[in-house]
């Protein structure tokens, strides 16, 4: 059910995307609880009163059973902060050099490392 939502895009985009834990990331906007491999919680995009969100670290993906938002980790970020996938990329691409990807991950604002090439 996650792969059928699964964007491929680009290399480096799925690359970046595998760096780091879904589920770390999700866990820093959303309380998850731990169900066999799957992290479960409430979706912040609609108005969730149960816990429709799904997160798979071995897929490095999520879905919404309420809703029907899913994606990856890139995904996530655009959709949380509104961004583009370029702006998405490089704010994965920040969290990964900066210190540690624990409890709170670096919120994506206007000190966004820009991507090379484009603005
Ligand atoms: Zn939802």
């Amino acid at each position: 059910m996650f792969r059928e939502n699964m964007k491929t895009e680009g290399s480096t985009r799925s690359a970046l995307a595998a760096r780091i834990s879904i589920s770390a990331l999700i866990a820093s906007d959303v309380d998850l609880v731990a169900a066999g491999d799957e992290w479960h919680g409430s979706c912040p995009f609609h108005d969730d009163g149960s816990v429709s969100l799904h997160v798979s670290d071995p897929v490095g993906g999520y879905v919404c059973f309420d809703c029907g938002i899913a994606g990856d980790a890139v995904d996530w970020i655009m959709h949380r902060d509104g961004v583009s996938e370029s702006e998405a990329l490089a704010c994965i691409a920040a969290m990964r050099s900066g210190s540690s990807l624990n409890a709170r991950s670096p919120t994506c604002d206007e000190s966004l490392p820009v991507v090379s090439g484009r603005v």
